[in-house]
Order: C-alpha cells, then structure tokens, then sequence
C-alpha cells in the first residue's frame, strides 16, 4: 500500500517523479505558501531549507483526482463508490502500544513554544497570523467513547496556545456538552498523515460515526493507532507530530481573519481556545501545510462532499449517474448531476434532492448521462442548447447557504437550479450530437511520425 504512512506516500511521490524538492531557503511568511501555489494540481512540495528552522515543510501531497484515487487503489471513477462504501461499513482500529509508535520517539511536556518547535507558515495576505491549516482535530465522546475527526483553521495565538474555528457541527457540538458542564474538552490535532486517513477525515457522517474507522475501512487494514499522553485520546501511530491539549470552556479570544476555500478571508471573532499539553513527534519530523483554496484544499472538502450528494440524489433519482463538485464552484457550492431520465420531471427533483444534502450547495446542474459533468467545457455545452430559462430554471429565495460566501445576507441566500436534460418526447434527430463515424477509435499516432514533410510539390518556389 504506497499511502500506508506519510512517509511511504511521500517516497511514492518522488520515485514517481512527482515531488519538487526545493533546497533554496524560503521564509515562513508567504513564501511557501506562494512556492506551494505555483505547483498545486502539479507536484508536492517538499522544502528542506526553512529560515531559523531545522525541519522541512510539505504540501500538495494530494492534488488532484488521480492522486487521491492512488492513494485509494483505485480510479477516479471508483473514488465515490470506494468511500461510499467505507463510510457505510467503518472498520475496527488498533491501538498499539507506545514503543510500536513512532509519534512518541519524542515526548514534550514543559515550556512548550510550538512557533520554536515547528515551522508553522503564514499563508495569506491579511491572515491573523501563522496557522496550522491540516491539523485532523481528535475529541472522544464521554458517553459512547467514540472519537471524531475534522479539520480546522488554527491560529497561533500563544507559545501553547490555539485559536480555533468550530462550525456548529459535530466537534462543536461535543465541546458544547463539555462546557455546559464546566468542563475542558480534550483533543489531540495530528499533522502529517497518509492521504488516505487525511480524506476520511473529511467524510460526512453521522454524529457518533468515527473518521478513524472509515480510515481503516479504505485501507482494508486497521489503523494503528496510539493513546496519547496527557489527553484519552488515540491518535494515528505514524503521524509526523501530535499537539495534544483541551477546548478551554467559557474562553473566546480573538481568531482570524484567514483566507479561506471560497478564495475570501474569513473574518476576525472571538473563537474557542485551545491550550496545549503536550506535543510528541517521530524522529526528523516533517510540517506538513495545506495551502487555503488550493486543489489539495477544494478536493479534500470536496471529494467525500460528492459521496454523501451522490448517495442524497440517488434516493430521489434512482438512476443517478454521477455528480461533480468542481474547483470553480469551490468543490462545494456548485454541484453537476448527470441523470438517466426516464420520466419528465425527474431532473428537477434531482435539483431538490441535491440542494437538500448540504446548505452549502448553491447551484446545481442536471445533464443527461451521455454528458461528461467531470469536463466544464461539455457542462457548459449543455447549459448552451439544452437549457431555457423560462421553463428550465429553479429559483429558491431565502435558503441557507454558506457564511463564507459574501454574497448571502450572513448565510441567507438564493439556490438555483438548471434542468439542461433534453425532453423526453424530442424528435430524435433534433437532440442528436454531430459524430464523425471512426473518431473515437482512430490513433493518431498512426497518421504522424514518418512522411510528414510537404511534398516538394506543394512548397512555394521563391
Ligand atoms: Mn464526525
């Protein structure tokens, strides 16, 4: 399995001639970021000359579709029905004890400074501060003792000291039942993970179902965990650095703003605070970064995003084909569907169902089967001659969207939906695409190469 560990993944990487090695020094202040940028959807980056730090920096180890669907051991096509199912039936990890662990080859626990420890970059412009973007952020119910993952934006607001995002959703919800009680949530935040367990944190789930699990689910094998050191929190044994630490309760301090996915800043507000206990790391530990909007960023939110769309649309369509969440549209505000359509109708019950999975879906375009949703260009095509907007086009007013898109009134916005399926009683040659007879299975490497100059005949004599 080349995504067993980062470690494995990231020498995957460069055998395959696919990471960029940059010996030059850079500083922690955009410079990466912006090194980053320039490679994202190309190559992983991995820096070994940090200014003031003696540890490297990685980013972009997933980003693109083929990348993630590697990791998987699988194809793009088999990306969504090999989470979908992972997330259906989440496996068993194991936790291995502390010498079986390389995260504790190293044990902090006093007069931790993690801006000393690790080299922690600053991204964007108008960015707070230094943040840690690709931390998997661990918290364990009391009640049923089981954990949960998700990432989210922390800032450094102290030597030992987090300011954290929590939207309302599964580690908040956790947090608040701690705080009601006076009490301290405990957490661990994992940097540095193989591809495969990074993009089951992302999964969508139920409250109650573990991340972890739907980790080992993908891999076909447990993974190994290990108990942390001053939290009851198990965390992935081969990750590059574990901060372990609590929510503090009845604290906010400022946080943000931060560049965020949708390409806006995130504004500044009072937030939660995290403080740190303890911080363990594997020998040579490597930082790992995720730069805000890019492709690593918008497919990691995305692609578990289109598993959970696929499965809302296809309880309403059966016959759903595929759905696409494209890095236009964030990986998450605009969602293609493509159906087979069998009665009239079915495509704007498609646009329901799919603006019903998330409030952060926005837009959705329905196409016939034969489109291909994973290329913009045959999905604007179909908006172009399948689409009249007097009788084709869905408009909801005032619906939930997102906070982050600056166009809602604090989250209240519009939805719209495009039925671009062509009308089932259509004279068949109206809606019939050109095709030259042979295309699809000439090779033109077969008509280049030799005898290719222009006959002397046909040369303009001077
Ligand atoms: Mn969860």
């Amino acid at each position: 399995m080349k995504a067993k560990t980062f470690r494995t993944w990231m020498e995957h990487l460069q055998s395959s001639g696919r990471l960029a090695v940059i010996g030059k020094p850079v500083r922690l202040d955009y410079e990466i970021a912006a090194i980053a940028k320039k490679l994202d959807g190309k190559k992983a980056v991995y820096f070994t000359e940090v200014e003031n730090y003696g540890i490297p920096v990685v980013s972009g180890i997933c980003s693109t579709r083929e990348d993630f669907a590697e990791a998987l051991e699988t194809d793009t096509y088999g990306i969504i029905p090999k989470f979908t199912e992972a997330v259906a039936s989440p496996a068993p990890c194991n936790v291995v004890p502390d010498v079986e662990a390389p995260v504790k080859e190293n044990v902090i626990t006093k007069n931790i400074d993690l801006m000393k420890l690790f080299p922690i970059p600053v991204h964007h412009e108008k960015d707070s501060g230094n943040y840690i973007t690709a931390g998997l952020f661990i918290v364990r119910d009391p009640v049923t003792r089981k954990q949960n993952v998700s990432i989210h934006r922390l800032q450094i607001s102290g030597k030992d000291k987090l300011g954290a995002l929590l939207l309302p959703r599964h580690t908040f919800h956790l947090y608040k039942q701690a705080e009601e009680a006076g009490r301290a949530l405990e957490c661990a935040i994992v940097i540095g993970v193989d591809p495969v367990t990074l993009l089951a944190s992302q999964a969508s789930t139920p409250f109650g179902v573990d991340e972890l699990e739907i980790a080992s689910a993908l891999r076909g094998e447990p993974l190994e965990l290990v108990r942390c050191e001053t939290v009851d929190i198990d965390v992935p044994a081969y990750a590059e650095i574990v901060l372990e630490g609590k929510i503090l309760p009845h604290v906010r301090e400022p946080e943000g703003p931060f560049g965020e996915f949708p390409k806006y800043y995130g504004p500044r507000s009072d937030k939660e605070v995290v403080q740190i206990t303890a911080v363990t790391h594997r020998n040579d530990p490597m930082f790992y970064t995720i730069v805000p909007a890019g492709y690593e960023h918008l497919l990691l939110g995305g692609l578990p995003r289109e598993a959970s769309l696929f499965q809302s649309v296809r309880q309403t369509v059966p016959t759903v084909k595929a759905v696409h969440m494209g890095p236009g549209g964030t990986c998450r505000y605009h969602a293609v569907v493509s159906i087979k359509k069998r009665n009239e109708g079915e495509a704007k019950n498609a646009i329901f169902a799919a603006l019903a999975n998330s409030f952060d879906i926005k837009h959705v375009v329905v196409v016939d089967e034969e489109v291909d949703i994973f290329n913009m260009e045959e999905v604007e095509w179909a908006i172009a001659t399948r689409f009249q907007a007097d009788k084709d086009l869905v408009v909801v007013q005032g619906a939930q969207g997102s906070k982050l898109d600056p166009s809602t009134a604090e989250g209240v916005g519009a939805k719209m939906g495009f039925d671009c399926t062509v009308p089932l009683n259509s004279e068949p040659m109206r809606y019939l695409r050109i095709q030259i007879p042979g295309y699809d299975d000439l090779k033109i490497e077969e008509y280049l190469g030799q005898n290719n100059a222009l006959k002397s005949v046909h040369i303009e004599k001077k």
